[in-house]
C-alpha cells in the first residue's frame, strides 16, 4: 500500500478503481518523484475526496531518513540512510564533471559475502522494496536541488538478487512523470548470476549491464566470489551473450584487482581469451580496503601492465581511479563501519 511502490501504471489503476480519472495518477506520481512530497495530506492537487479515499483505505508513502552526509574532498557524498525499520544503508553521489550519478542500494546486507566486498561481511536482513530504492535517488536529487543524470546499481546488495524490486525500480525512474532517467542511462551491476540475466534478456526494457567477473577461470574466481561456485563462468557467459543478443549494447566488466590475487599478467592473457566472442569494455577497480579483510590493491604499474594486455587485444579498458576512499565510498567499502570483527586471512 505504498504509494512510492507503485509503477505509473500501478497508480493509474488505484486511482481509477477509487473513482478517480487515471490523469490524477500522474500528479501523484509527480508527488513523489519530483517533488519529494511524502505526506497524503501535502497533495493539494488532488481532491479532498480523493486524499481521504486513500488514506482510509490504508495507502501511505514510505520514507527513508537521511542520518548522515559524508563528503571526500574529490567531490563524491556518501549518504547513510535509516529504513523504516531501522535498518541502515548507504547510497554515493558521484559527481564527474557536473554529471551526477547515484550508486543505490537494493538490499540490506548482501548474501552473495564477495571477500572483497565490505557489504559482503554484513548480515543480510532483507531485500529493498523499490519504493526504498527509488527514495534514495529521490532524497539525494532533492538533498542536491538539481537532476540526476545516470544511475548505477552497484550499491549495497546483488540487484539480481532483488530482481523484481530492482526492474521495477527502472521502470519507475525512468518514468518521464517522475526522475525521468532514462533506459539506458541506468546500469544493473551484477556479480554474475546467470539466471537472472537471461531473466533481463525477456524484459522490453534493457538497462545496461555490468558484470562483475574479477577473474578468468573458475578456480580463481570462487575465492573471491564465492557465488561462482554455483554459477560457473561458462553458463555466466552464455547469459552474458544472450543479454548481448537482445539488446546489441556493450556489457561492461568489472574486474577488482588484488595484488598477488588477480592481478598476474598471464591472467589478463586469459581474461581476453574468456572474453572472445563478447562486445565489452574493461573496468579494472584498484581494491579498496576495508577493515576485515586482508587483500592489498594492486600496484599502479600492475594494473597498467594489465590494461596494457587487454588494449593490445583490442579490449577497450579503463583504470577507475579511487573515489570517496576517505569515507568508505569507494567501490567494496560500503557498510564497511558496520562489520563484524572478522577477517578473510
Ligand atoms: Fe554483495 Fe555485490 Fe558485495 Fe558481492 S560485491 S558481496 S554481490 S554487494
Amino acid at each position: 500500500m505504498d504509494l512510492k511502490n507503485k509503477t505509473l501504471a500501478e497508480l493509474k489503476a488505484i486511482v481509477a478503481s477509487l473513482g478517480s480519472k487515471e490523469y490524477i495518477a500522474k500528479y501523484i506520481f509527480s508527488f513523489l518523484h519530483q517533488h519529494n512530497i511524502n505526506d497524503i495530506s501535502l497533495m493539494t492537487t488532488l481532491s479532498k475526496e480523493l486524499r481521504q479515499k486513500l488514506t482510509d483505505d490504508g495507502f501511505f508513502i514510505s520514507q527513508l531518513k537521511i542520518t548522515e552526509k559524508l563528503s571526500d574532498p574529490d567531490g563524491t557524498v556518501k549518504y547513510l540512510f535509516e529504513t523504516y525499520d531501522g535498518q541502515n544503508i548507504e547510497s554515493v553521489l558521484l559527481d564527474e564533471n557536473g554529471r551526477k550519478t547515484i550508486c543505490l542500494s537494493t538490499q540490506i546486507g548482501c548474501r552473495l559475502g564477495c571477500r572483497f566486498c565490505a557489504t559482503g561481511y554484513l548480515k543480510f536482513a532483507r531485500n529493498l522494496t523499490a519504493g526504498e530504492i527509488a527514495d534514495q535517488a529521490i532524497k539525494i536529487s532533492a538533498s542536491i536541488g538539481c537532476k540526476i543524470n545516470n544511475i548505477v546499481f552497484m550499491g549495497m546488495g546483488e540487484p539480481l538478487d532483488n530482481y523484481e524490486n530492482t526492474i521495477k525500480t527502472v521502470r519507475i525512474l525512468a518514468d518521464p512523470a517522475g526522475k525521468n532517467i532514462g533506459i539506458r542511462k541506468q546500469t544493473i551491476s551484477t556479480v554474475g548470476l546467470p539466471d537472472g540475466i537471461k531473466k533481463l534478456a525477456d524484459e522490453e526494457i534493457y538497462p545496461r549491464l555490468a558484470v562483475s567477473l574479477h577473474a578468468p577461470d573458475d578456480d580463481l574466481r570462487k575465492q573471491i566470489v564465492p557465488a561462482a561456485a554455483k554459477y560457473p563462468i561458462g553458463r555466466l557467459l552464455n547469459a552474458m551473450k544472450l543479454y548481448q543478443k537482445k539488446t546489441d549494447r556493450r556489457i561492461t566488466i568489472e574486474y577488482c584487482m588484488m595484488e598477488d590475487i588477480n592481478d598476474n599478467p598471464d591472467l589478463a592473457l586469459r581474461l581476453v581469451q574468456v572474453l572472445r566472442g563478447l562486445y565489452v569494455s574493461v573496468n579494472l577497480i584498484e581494491y579498496n580496503p576495508h577493515p576485515g579483510c586482508n587483500f592489498k590493491p594492486s600496484p599502479q604499474d600492475r594494473i597498467k601492465t594489465f590494461k596494457d594486455i587487454l588494449m593490445q587485444a583490442g579490449i577497450e579498458t579503463i583504470i577507475r581511479y579511487r573515489r570517496g576512499r576517505s569515507i568508505k565510498a569507494a567501490c567494496g567499502q560500503l557498510g564497511a563501519d558496520r562489520i563484524p570483527n572478522k577477517s578473510n586471512s
